[in-house]
């Protein structure tokens, strides 16, 4: 299987029911499961998070959709917002903000904008394959270096290393944290469950070198899944300190809207014998739901699993971060660009 599902759920929104037959499902499949590009010039692009269990106040998303192809990504029951479905669309019709670069620069010269750290991206994944040519992304860190504007960038992917320069002249004025995100150790795993990020080998390569430039780097161990990747916890927090990360974070799965039957089609296909195994599970993480919406106890849930998984992250943080603590981003030399040019002249 070229991508994470094969699923094309219908979209909530639409007026009618129907049942879709996809290009994608006939005989020149390979032509029609190719990612589309669609630009995008909208007004804005720093939104403000409202989720009180999300470390960030302010986050921005220079694309929408994500070839990465997750079976358990949150962010697919958002590609319905856009008109398309949460399933294979939200893998191959990738949306890209066209203006990015310039939105940002105006929202940092808006008077009220004080150089809060923003949260790159929140929903979707800024390093995406398509970043390598469109590179929106890198367009983002030069004016957020200009501006001296802290960032907090989290990816899946290696290809973050080619802003390698642009991330250690920020790191040098503490204007950056770079999360990456790892699930698993298991390179079969890891392709199944996120077809076209890094391997774990080149994830844990990348914090590496993130590290060793002296960027503050953490590790996502997000979603960890029960029965399929949670008895990685462990090994995971000591790979992740070994390689140089400051910090670990882990989150537990939840399956809202589409996913459920996403998660269990792709269990289906790659796993048949452990689905109801780690469907139980994942029931018992959140009271007996396979979602949860809950702030404050979705993100870790409740009950056995969960409690197992709270008290291995504590023995991890004991044994390989005691001593490791991620610096604060700072937002002390944030300056507008207008007041900049403004000083030249003084
Ligand atoms: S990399 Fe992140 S945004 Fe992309 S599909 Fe996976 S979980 Fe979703």
């Amino acid at each position: 299987m070229r991508r994470g599902t094969e699923e094309q759920p219908t979209n909530r929104f639409d007026s009618q029911s129907y049942t879709r037959i996809e290009e994608w499902m006939l005989p020149d499949e390979e032509e029609n499961t190719k990612t589309q590009l669609i630009a995008t010039h909208p007004k804005s692009i720093v939104n403000p998070v409202s989720s009180p269990d999300v470390p960030s106040n302010w986050s921005m998303n220079p694309y929408q959709g994500c070839e990465h192809g997750c079976p358990y990504c949150y962010a697919r029951n958002s590609h319905e917002y856009w008109g398309y479905s949460a399933g294979v669309d939200f893998e191959t019709k990738i949306l890209y903000k066209a203006n990015a670069a310039e939105l940002l620069r105006k929202k940092l010269n808006s008077p009220s904008w004080k150089g809060e750290p923003i949260m790159l991206s929140g929903n979707t994944d800024c390093y995406q394959p398509i970043e390598r040519k469109l590179m929106i992304t890198r367009e983002l860190l030069k004016v957020a270096l200009e501006y001296r504007q802290p960032i907090g960038v989290i990816t899946k992917n290696a290809l973050v290393l080619r802003d390698l320069d642009l991330l250690t002249e920020m790191a040098k004025h503490n204007l950056i944290h770079v999360a990456i995100s790892i699930t698993s150790l298991d390179a079969a795993l890891q392709r199944n469950l996120e077809p076209r990020a890094s391997a774990p080998y080149k994830r844990l390569n990348t914090i590496k070198t993130l590290s060793s430039a002296g960027i503050p780097t953490l590790a996502m161990l997000a979603p960890m899944i029960p029965g399929l990747n949670s008895h990685e916890l462990l090994p995971l927090m000591k790979a992740v300190s070994e390689a140089g990360a400051l910090k670990s974070r882990y989150i537990t799965v939840r399956l809202n809207g589409h996913l459920r039957d996403l998660f269990e089609t792709w269990l289906d296909a790659h796993y048949p014998d452990k689905k109801s195994k780690v469907m139980n599970s994942i029931k018992h993480t959140h009271s007996g739901r396979v979602n949860a919406f809950r702030y404050g106890i979705r993100m870790s849930g409740t009950g056995r699993e969960a409690e197992t998984l709270r008290q291995a992250y504590a023995v991890g943080n004991k044994k390989y971060f005691k001593n490791k603590k991620m610096p604060a981003m700072s937002s002390e030399h944030f300056v507008k660009l207008n007041e900049r040019q403004f000083d030249l002249f003084r």
